[in-house]
């Protein structure tokens, strides 16, 4: 007999975000459909977090495969530098038409770490273009926004950036404003800006991901924003989790009125098709590169920018995202997680719960002392139960494909009854 995937990946292959000492083999993935993962036993997961926020709209989703594979007969990639073509200035209408209205130009890259360096790239020489020396960031605590060296840099989060941290550029931090010390972290603000050359503040819109799908307040956060624009601080909404419907809007950025500087998107952006992500920004921001002197443009490209099939994929993401059917879906997960919600909130063990579109986050009370593997336990029951979650910590979230049923729903809210009852 053959060996299996998961015996043949271990000559080869280093995964992700993987201690290849001690853990387990991964699983082999055969085939995904909807909101369902097949493993090579036949054994079926329930996919409870889109593939990391990717496959929003399901797997292999009949209306995206079939453009894409369209695409894939008539253009397949070109140099997008002195080349246009019709998919990218298709998706180029399409998502300005969904975008805050402020948002005029895009700007493609591979995935969401560039562009977050694009951001940055962009925000720093926006300044310098104009001929002002600013070399600080803002970001917040425990953010998270990629893994090359500038989104690494403005990352709070310490177990991504600890050997690197020497090398980093120089960012200065604020905690996520809540509604009890919004005033107190909009003065370190203002100080923070008074004491530095600020050029930019990244942050993660209401929704900070990796540090455990924490919340912020979005009138804290409008009040940040506000400062920074008085004080010709670009703003640099990480949209990367939060973009295309996951926050019940498109853009978590809506929740607020003073619309971001510049965006950053992938993930869902491509509905878990291709790689690619895209850094928008304000005419203003642009018209700072326009000038004579051919080295005040930005110098900066991928290979792959704009590659056709990517943005085949985007377009009909983007079709599928603002159709009824979604939107309707979009409500009935929140309505269910709310219900949800209700049900478990009194539980001893969860010391609190939080949902915001089809996002649903429950905190663990768990002891430190019995903390251990938690996370590790944790998934692993899951996962039992045929359901694929990735606690963060303390924290079990779901960020389902919208397209997950309501019993595949109530699947996954059982299995998180169950593992409630037994860790
Ligand atoms: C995932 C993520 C990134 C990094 O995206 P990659 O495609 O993994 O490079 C950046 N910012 C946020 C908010 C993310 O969730």
């Amino acid at each position: 007999m053959k060996n299996s995937l998961s015996q043949r990946d271990q000559r080869h292959l280093w995964h992700p975000l993987t201690q290849h000492k001690n853990s387990a083999p991964p699983i082999g993935i055969v085939q995904a459909k909807g909101a369902v993962l097949y493993d090579e036993q036949g054994k079926e997961y329930l996919d409870g977090i889109a593939s990391w926020y990717t496959a929003m709209y399901g797997h292999c989703n009949a209306t995206i495969t079939s453009k894409v594979a369209a695409q894939m007969l008539k253009l397949d990639q070109i140099v997008f530098t002195g080349f246009t073509h019709e998919p990218a200035v298709e998706l180029s209408e399409k998502l300005m038409a969904i975008l805050p209205e402020n948002q005029q130009k895009m700007f493609f890259n591979d995935n969401g770490s560039t562009a977050v360096e694009a951001a940055i790239k962009m925000a720093l020489q926006f300044h310098h273009n104009k001929g002002e020396k600013k070399d600080t960031l803002i970001a917040f605590e425990n953010g998270f926004h990629g893994d090359t060296f500038g989104a690494m840099s403005v990352s709070g989060l310490s177990v991504y950036n600890g050997p690197f941290e020497d090398f980093f550029l120089k960012v200065v931090r604020i905690p996520a404003p809540q509604k009890e010390n919004s005033a107190k972290v909009l003065a370190v603000l203002q100080q923070l800006i008074s004491e530095n050359d600020c050029a930019a503040f990244v942050y993660e819109p209401l929704v900070q991901g990796a540090a455990g799908m924490k919340f912020h307040s979005s009138e804290g956060l409008e009040a940040l924003l506000k400062l920074c624009k008085e004080n010709n601080v670009l703003t640099i909404a990480d949209e990367v989790m939060t973009g295309f419907g996951k926050t019940g809007k498109h853009f978590a950025s809506e929740y607020m009125e003073t619309a971001p500087d510049i965006m950053c998107l992938s993930k869902a952006l491509t509905a878990g098709m291709m790689a690619m992500s895209i850094t928008s920004c304000t005419q203003e921001v642009f018209n700072a590169f326009l000038d004579d002197d051919i080295s005040k443009g930005f110098f900066h490209a991928h290979t792959y920018s704009a590659n056709p099939l990517a943005c085949a994929a985007a377009i009909a993401g983007i079709d599928l995202l603002t159709s009824k059917a979604i939107q309707n879906d979009s409500v009935r997960i929140n309505e269910q997680h709310l219900q949800f919600t209700e049900k478990i909130k009194v539980h001893s063990k969860i010391s609190e719960v939080r949902v915001l579109g089809v996002i649903l986050a429950i905190d663990l009370d768990v002891k430190m002392e019995r903390y251990g593997d938690l996370r590790n336990r944790l998934f692993n029951h899951f996962m039992e139960r045929g359901v694929y979650l990735r606690p963060l910590g303390n924290t079990i979230y779901i960020l389902p494909p919208f397209v997950t049923s309501n019993k595949q729903l109530e699947s996954i809210y059982t299995a998180i009854k169950e593992v409630l009852e037994i860790i």
